[in-house]
């Protein structure tokens, strides 16, 4: 990852646990405001426990059983036989009943709606004047839903209200968050203005309560959609309070950390051993804005490279909320980063080599010329070998060139003809047989093949070229190096180019086709090469013929590479693929 995506995504995540941070002191703000509230609005008569009025909102389930208890007892107060309460929904315009409710079943609560323009739930929402009915049946502002729905007979409404006040307790803002009903009093008396007083009271209180719980509900849900977000993020974060305590750590850290248990509230020091990463987080505690390190860590045993940056998180006023650390994985870049300077190295060595060559025989002849050293047949051989590691400087330099096409995600623009499967596949093998006194090259066709498919002559040459070559290179003893040809199903044709030579470790099998990769082991250090051979049969092979490779190999017995292709490719599909 370049420093300037990096950098964008350290401003991002800076960003996400400042607002995480933020969002946890709402909570824990919104805690001791919803205590210090309802108390100070609290009816003596709902007070008699403590636990009820003074409601904590330290969970949603905790005040929801608040709630619960104090409309109980709302009823009990007030010989209500029922207490429904409303809050109004802003979107809708509409006052919803919401649980809990009193001597009425949830789905009947359910279906209760009411507009803000309607019946006595409306006016006393929309006056904020509380309301009683004595006859419902009757009265135009209830007949049509209370009475129906809950057959009420007489009944209170009072409205929800929210009042701010300043520090000397004055009512500075008020605000109607819906109703409390209640209805119908027991033993066939009616309700009367003590009653209204006295529900009045004590739906400050359940204002209160709900005010909280709605804000919290809203803050717990900001907050979990953050946590999604950080969670999901594949770079590991790590957020450390200032006193050294894991208040966050996302999924992509506790893997990189193995921590499968809680790790929330441990100190940073129970999660790594490292002492860069702890000098690190050290100074980050201390204020500072640490450089970034890189740190190599054991997983799951293999060691992996991650790069580790710090970012400070702070609160508008500048207070430090604690130290966020973000580790990425930069394994790869670096394995890309090692194999880029052994490919410079192997370049160099597979340059320098032909043109040793090129050069020696060259000044021999030169040299011979004078004085009339060789014959005919001698010159025909020099001239041989200057012509084949001339070939071999090309092939290296077209490599190379493909590559970086490639790499740019331009395609090897493809030439498709229709061609004679056999010819090829002869003339490749012949050409490879002289390359090798050591070897013997042969062609193997199993059962029928077509006589003729349809594809890029040349890049099929060069696949072949390029196996069949790894295949005598990567067999110092000699031994047989055999093509072998089938047809596959009815549209496919499939390529097997076996040796008998060094093999490939398992580890290796899926790696090789990988630019710049080598196995780098006793057996092949003395077999110079760059790497970039099977990056480029992939991509002839997938890409320009859309067939597939792979290879089979047992070290010490030999390799087969396989590819299958169609024997006709689908040139427009083909085309496409590789505009
Ligand atoms: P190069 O041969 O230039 O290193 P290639 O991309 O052709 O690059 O091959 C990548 C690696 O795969 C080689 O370095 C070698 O380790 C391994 N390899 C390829 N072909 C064979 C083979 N026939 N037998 C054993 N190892 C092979």
């Amino acid at each position: 990852m370049g420093t300037f995506e990096s950098e964008d995504l350290k401003r991002q995540i800076e960003q996400l646990t400042q607002q995480l941070e933020t969002l946890r002191q709402e909570n824990s703000s919104l805690k001791s405001q919803s205590q210090g509230s309802t108390e100070a609005t609290s009816a003596p008569e709902v007070r008699s426990t403590p636990a009820e009025s003074g409601v904590e909102v330290g969970n949603i389930q905790e005040g929801d059983i608040t709630l619960r208890r104090l409309v109980q007892r709302i009823a009990m107060i007030l010989q209500a036989e029922k207490i429904v309460i409303m809050f109004y929904e802003t979107e809708t315009s509409e006052l919803v009943a919401i649980p809990p409710a009193y001597g009425v079943d949830d789905e009947k609560l359910a279906h209760f709606r009411v507009r803000a323009t309607q019946g006595i739930t409306g006016e006393v929402f929309r006056e904020a004047v509380p309301a009683i009915f004595h006859n419902a049946a009757n009265d135009d502002r209830t007949k049509k839903d209370l009475v129906s729905l809950f057959h009420v007979n007489n009944g209170i409404t009072v409205p929800l209200i929210i009042e701010k006040r300043d520090d000397e307790n004055r009512i500075v803002d008020r605000t109607t968050i819906g109703v409390l009903h209640a209805f119908n009093k027991r033993h066939g008396e009616d309700f009367n203005d003590e009653d209204v007083r006295l529900l009045e009271r004590m739906a400050k209180n359940v204002g209160s309560i709900i005010a909280n719980l709605q804000l919290y509900k809203a803050v717990m849900k900001e907050r979990e959609e953050l946590l999604q977000t950080f969670e999901s993020l594949t770079s590991g974060l790590v957020l450390i309070t200032p006193e050294g305590k894991i208040s966050q750590m996302n999924a992509s850290a506790r893997a990189v950390f193995r921590m499968e248990g809680e790790v929330i509230g441990e100190h940073y020091t129970k999660v790594t051993e490292n002492p860069h990463l702890i000098e690190f987080l050290e100074s980050g505690l201390a204020g500072g804005e640490p450089t970034p390190i890189e740190i190599e860590i054991d997983l799951k045993a293999t060691l992996r490279d991650y790069s580790v940056q710090g970012a400070q998180v702070r609160n508008e006023d500048g207070k430090q909320l604690g130290f966020v650390t973000i580790i990425q994985d930069i394994t790869e870049q670096k394995n890309l980063d090692k194999m880029k300077s052994s490919f410079v190295a192997m370049a160099s060595h597979e340059l320098r080599t032909p043109l040793t060559a090129i050069k020696g025989f060259s000044s021999t002849l030169l040299d011979g010329v004078d004085h009339n050293l060789y014959d005919a047949n001698d010159q025909k051989e020099f001239l041989g070998i200057i012509v084949g590691e001339c070939d071999r400087l090309r092939r290296l330099i077209d490599d190379l060139l493909n590559t970086a096409r490639i790499e740019s995600g331009q395609s090897l623009t493809p030439n498709y003809t229709q061609f004679e499967l056999s010819n090829i596949l002869e003339k490749v093998v012949r050409v490879q047989n002289q390359a090798s006194a050591r070897h013997e090259v042969k062609l193997e066709i199993h059962g029928e093949i077509p006589a003729k498919i349809i594809g890029d002559e040349d890049k099929f040459d060069q696949i072949l070229t390029n196996l069949l070559n790894n295949a005598i290179k990567y067999s110092p003893e000699g031994g047989d190096v055999i093509v072998h040809a089938w047809s596959e199903g009815d549209d496919k044709i499939k390529i097997g180019v076996q040796d008998h030579g060094i093999g490939i470790p398992k580890e290796h099998l899926g790696k090789v086709f990988e630019r710049f990769h080598r196995v780098n082991n006793e057996d092949n250090r003395k077999i110079y090469g760059t790497g970039l051979g099977l990056f480029l049969v992939r991509h002839l092979v997938e890409e320009v013929h859309l067939g597939e490779i792979w290879v089979e190999s047992e070290v010490g017995k030999g390799s087969m590479f396989l590819f299958t292709m169609p024997k006709e490719i689908d040139i427009e599909k083909a085309k496409e693929l590789n505009s």
